[in-house]
């Protein structure tokens, strides 16, 4: 019987030594007296340190101490122990005074008429970290929705708009609604809002993509000088409604890289947007160049610019930049843009300073 006992407890001081939580045991003036080899891995404190020491001082912070001895005190004197036998999430600090959280259970057990209390400790610092991420993830997926429908709303606003007008002139027998400068003029509005609201739902599938892995070029040989005169015809109306110029200044001879054709329409339509944008009104310029061994198609601006400590930032997804005007957007075009130049082997740069204009530069490996 006595060798059954003190196997019995050999094999619990092993599976104590051997939890994956810290366990560790105090006495009724909470001097350590238990301490096992997750304890010292988790706190920094070896058995040695740790054994004898008041526990407060060695895994409380300062401000968790006071409460602590009140609520030993409080147990020995009442029975009472409201965080007794049940999972409590603290703060714990370990050897070197970083502070963490911890999830814990404390139990007081009886042994021979003394109280003990035992805890199993568990550093939930990673755990806690997924937490917050999830959080701010959820956060941000709602400012983003919350985003999009405000800028699904402008353009079909502006519709609206439109065809009330036409409608209140039609029911006034007003012959202005029948001329065909006007109707003319109210198909291209209407077209322009159409496309705006066609790049926002496509730049939001797309983003969602990108972040499902789902992403998929498919590439072929593409003159850089032909894609940007193509995609310039898109703009043809837009450019005309709001008296802007471009200039496009071609390279003297193809520049010929390995790309998805309809990923890089996107980059560049991204890129001519922002510049209309955030343009300030002020004519732009599209540039092809051939640069060593890369094809570089750069878009310079002379809007608004973004200041320098936001220049790294704008590339990031939903990322947008508070300015003083009134210009909409997801933060969605340039995250979209880098993610595609990348998968091209290529990348995106920016030189823009406040108020100075922006130059955005395409690199892509040329294709021999
Ligand atoms: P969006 O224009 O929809 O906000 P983008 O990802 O295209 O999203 O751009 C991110 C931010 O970068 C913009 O909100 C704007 O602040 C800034 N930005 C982008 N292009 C320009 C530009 N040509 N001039 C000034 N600021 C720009």
């Amino acid at each position: 019987m006595k060798r059954e006992l003190s196997s019995l407890q050999s094999w619990r001081e092993m599976l104590v030594e051997h939890s994956l939580d810290a366990v560790i045991g105090i006495d009724s003036e909470s001097n350590v007296i238990d301490w096992n080899f997750q304890a010292e891995k988790t706190f920094g404190w070896s058995k040695e340190d740790a054994l004898g020491k008041k526990i407060s001082s060695l895994i409380m912070p300062e401000e968790f101490r006071a409460a602590h001895h009140a609520g030993i005190k409080l147990y020995l004197q009442t029975g009472i122990g409201p965080i007794l036998n049940k999972r409590i999430e603290l703060v714990a600090v370990n050897s070197s005074g970083h502070s963490f959280p911890i999830e814990l259970t404390v139990s007081p057990i009886n042994v021979e008429n003394q109280i003990l209390f035992y805890s199993f400790v568990r550093d939930i610092s990673e755990r806690k970290a997924m937490e917050n991420a999830l959080k701010e993830a959820i956060a941000q997926r709602e400012e983003f929705i919350r985003v999009c429908s405000h800028e699904l709303k402008t353009p079909i606003s502006s519709m609206k708009l439109q065809f009330q007008m036409a409608k209140h002139m039609i029911d006034k027998n007003n012959p202005k609604a029948f001329a065909k400068e006007s109707i003319e003029k109210r198909i291209i509005n209407t077209n322009l809002q159409l496309d705006k609201m066609s790049k926002l739902i496509e730049d939001m599938l797309y983003a969602t993509k990108i972040s499902s892995g789902a992403l998929k070029i498919e590439k072929t040989p593409i003159d850089l000088n032909e894609i940007i005169s193509e995609t310039l015809i898109t703009f043809e109306d837009q450019l005309e409604i709001s008296h802007l110029q471009v200039s496009f200044i071609k390279s003297t001879v193809p520049v010929i890289v390995h790309g998805d054709r309809y990923r890089l329409e996107q980059v560049i339509t991204n890129l001519i947007t922002n510049a209309i944008k955030y343009g300030n009104e002020n004519p732009f310029e599209i540039k092809i160049e051939i640069h060593q061994n890369e094809g570089r198609i750069i878009v310079s601006d002379q809007g608004i610019g973004i200041p320098r400590d936001n220049l790294d930032k704008i590339f990031n997804r939903y990322e947008r930049v508070d300015s003083d005007t009134n210009v909409h957007g997801l933060g969605l075009g340039l995250y979209i843009c880098d993610q595609i130049m990348h998968a091209h082997e290529g990348k995106i740069l920016v030189e823009s300073e406040l108020g100075q204009g922006s130059k955005f530069i395409l690199v892509f490996p040329l294709l021999n």
